[in-house]
């Protein structure tokens, strides 16, 4: 049995592959339709017309680095990457408590992403979780809240868990809370933040800069939208009048869902629609919904460098107190009059999570700042913009390489 559900999820997954990442002749395709669209907006809207499409997750920004889909785009459609990843906007303020508290003696278990992230004000001259254990620090590294809890029960020392993410960790979280799976020792801090209100945030921001190219449409979080349904996107598409597309992560799902976006635009559509069908539905998982929602109240959030975001993040409901980090360790919520600008002298993370910067403009990108010795909080996880920038090329020789093809 076991064996005939591997062969079946080898055959599954072998064709998935075929379907959506080695499929140069869809993507072809798909490449024309995006150009011919494009020019049929340009006859419509004047010959220089461009315009940008926000890739918001830090997942798909890492799909059309890696795979090269900026070069596909033609001239006058630029793909911006937004603020979807969780490291990045998480602020320096709580990694510099969960510093002082392994320094302390408390364990820290934290995801392997936020091991390296800079704290902008060091602590006893420590500056990273990952410097802190060098000095005697406990923090361990864990996959997941399960992971902390199983250690955590074994080993019985006062700990906290750094639970940093958007809503796909929230299900987890707020299952542990609800079936009271902590053990008295462990605490959880929440630090999850919800990916539609930046969104509004970034969108909104992007719109006051009106000598660029408008953003008219977005690419929307598949794995966020398995738990919130594509509705979620709904006031997005209304606000701003634009269409927003749901997208799985391999090339095609990415070409698809800006092909999409294009016909819409051409039709003066502004829709919600799902490409990520195989996973998304409209209207998400409604049991998680719920248990989230018993576990966790909204709050307005600081995201690292770019400030307060109302209702934007999640915070334990006092009826689960008892397992809240923030009650046991006296970690205060920072309020809007004491949140400053996090990020460090000269790093351009802020501009480049809205959208209004690339990783190469910040003249720190693979000088001062790298993957090995990430300076800017972008270049840590494998989703921050810089880190992917700089791990896969932003596009530099793929984008000669497709100008070269142009000219034959
Ligand atoms: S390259 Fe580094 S310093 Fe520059 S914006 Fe990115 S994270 Fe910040």
């Amino acid at each position: 049995m076991g064996e005939i559900l591997t062969y079946t999820l080898l055959q599954r997954l072998d064709s998935l592959e075929k379907v959506f990442r080695a499929n140069l002749q869809l993507a072809n395709t798909l490449r024309n339709y995006i150009s011919r669209k494009l020019e049929e907006l340009r006859k419509r809207e004047g010959s220089d017309f461009s315009l940008k499409i926000m890739d918001f997750c830090g997942t798909h920004e890492w799909t059309i680095v890696h795979f090269g889909l900026r070069s596909l785009m033609p001239k006058g459609i630029e793909l911006v990457a937004g603020p979807g990843c969780p490291v990045c906007v998480t602020p320096s303020y709580y990694i510099e408590q969960a510093i002082r508290l392994s320094l302390e003696g408390i364990t820290i278990y934290t995801y392997g992403d936020t091991f390296k992230l800079p704290a902008i004000n060091p602590v006893d001259g420590v500056s990273s979780l990952e410097e802190a254990r060098a000095r005697g620090g406990r923090v361990k590294l864990a996959l997941s809240l399960m992971d902390a809890i199983r250690d955590a029960k074994a080993t019985g020392k006062d700990s906290l868990f750094l639970g940093i993410g958007f809503e796909t960790v929230a299900p987890g979280y707020a299952r542990a809370l609800v079936a009271d799976m902590l053990p008295p020792n462990l605490k959880l801090l929440s630090l999850v933040k919800l990916t539609p209100p930046a969104m509004f945030y970034s969108l909104d921001i992007l719109r006051d800069k009106p000598t660029d190219a408008p953003v008219m449409g977005v690419i929307a979080p598949g794995h966020v939208s398995t738990v919130t349904g594509a509705k979620a996107w709904v006031p997005v598409a209304e606000h701003f009048g634009i269409p927003v597309v749901v997208s799985g992560f391999e090339p095609i799902d990415v070409l698809s869902s800006i092909a999409e976006i294009m016909r819409q635009l051409v039709n003066r559509e502004a829709s919600v629609k799902i490409e990520y069908t195989r996973a998304v539905t409209w209207q998400g998982d409604l049991k998680t919904q719920a248990m989230i929602h018993r576990a966790f109240e909204v709050a307005d959030d600081a995201w690292r460098g770019i400030g307060f975001i109302p209702l934007s993040g999640l915070r334990i409901r006092e009826k689960y107190s008892k397992n809240d980090a923030r009650e046991a360790y006296g970690i205060r919520e920072l309020t809007p009059a004491e949140w400053k600008k996090d990020t460090p002298p000269g790093c351009r993370c802020a501009e480049v999570t809205l959208g209004k910067a690339k990783p190469t403009d910040c003249p720190m990108f693979m000088k001062k700042c790298t993957p090995e010795k990430p300076y800017g909080p972008c270049m840590v996880s494998i989703e921050g913009t810089c880190a992917v920038w700089a791990r896969f090329g932003g596009g530099g020789l793929a984008q000669e390489i497709a100008a070269e093809l142009e000219q034959i």
